[in-house]
């Protein structure tokens, strides 16, 4: 677990500057929910986060490490996408293990990482299963699977429910809740869905157009949810 900085960060895109002057904090263990309108700039803010977009100017820091420079996989962090990311011709469970395999880690801790991950997620029956022959939701577990084997100080989850249907959504919402309850790891979560946001987090975190218009807790930003 780590806190979370963004200091005075900004972005540009060519000459169009759409982070004007970001500050949060996300304190270590907290679940932050980043809400706002499509186009406010909250996958830019976690594409810098996660170090897939250069940072124009500002800081941020993992822990009391400025990342500003450091590469995406020398940051300690894990994301999970919208579109799952999922390899089509590999198994769930060589999905999950695949970025340690990468990372040359040792075979037994593989294998133990990629066990409780899929205890903690429900996927025991289902590891010889190949991505087309799972639910949505069993595909978004193998999603999360994949973030949680890497243990990392800090998830970041993009919109990672919006491709469910309505039932699902609400299902998931629960479970990504219960299994921060259970890990304890930062979380920064982007949506548009401010019910989400509501239900989530323990920081919201409410932008429109390239700044923060509010911090606080779900009841100080929603007072009548
Ligand atoms: P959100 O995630 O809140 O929908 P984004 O961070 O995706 O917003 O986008 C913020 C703004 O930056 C939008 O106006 C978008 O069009 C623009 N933008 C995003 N990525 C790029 C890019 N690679 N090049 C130019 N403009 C971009
Ligand atoms: P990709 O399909 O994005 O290339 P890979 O699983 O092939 O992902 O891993 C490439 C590198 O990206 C790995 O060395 C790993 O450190 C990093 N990586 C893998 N999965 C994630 C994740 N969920 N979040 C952040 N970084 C990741």
């Amino acid at each position: 677990m780590a806190s979370v900085q963004i200091r005075d960060v900004q972005k540009y895109f060519g000459s169009t500057q759409v982070i004007r002057g970001v500050n949060i904090d996300i304190k270590d263990g907290e679940f932050a929910v980043l809400v706002g309108p499509s186009g406010c700039g909250k996958s830019t803010l976690l594409r810098m986060l996660a170090g897939l977009e250069e940072i124009t100017q500002g800081e941020i820091l993992i822990g009391d490490k400025v990342v500003n420079n450091v590469q995406p996989k020398e940051r300690d962090i894990a994301m999970v996408f919208q579109n799952y990311a999922l390899y089509p011709h590999m198994t769930v469970y060589d999905n999950m293990a695949f970025s340690l395999i990468l990372a040359k880690s040792d075979k037994a801790v593989i294998k133990e990482r990629v066990d409780k991950a899929s205890e903690v997620l429900g996927l025991g029956a289902l590891l010889e299963r190949y991505p087309r022959q799972l639910s949505g939701g069993q595909r978004q577990r193998v999603a999360m699977g994949r973030a949680i084997v890497r243990d990392p100080q800090v998830f970041l989850f993009d919109e990672p429910l919006s491709n469910l249907d309505a039932k699902l959504r609400v299902q998931m919402r629960a479970e990504i809740k219960a299994l921060h309850q259970r890990l304890g790891t930062t979380s920064v979560y982007v949506t548009h869905d401010q019910i989400e946001a509501m239900t989530m987090a323990d920081q919201i975190v409410v932008m429109h157009d390239g700044v923060v218009e509010q911090f606080g807790k779900p009841l100080e930003i929603y007072d009548h949810p």
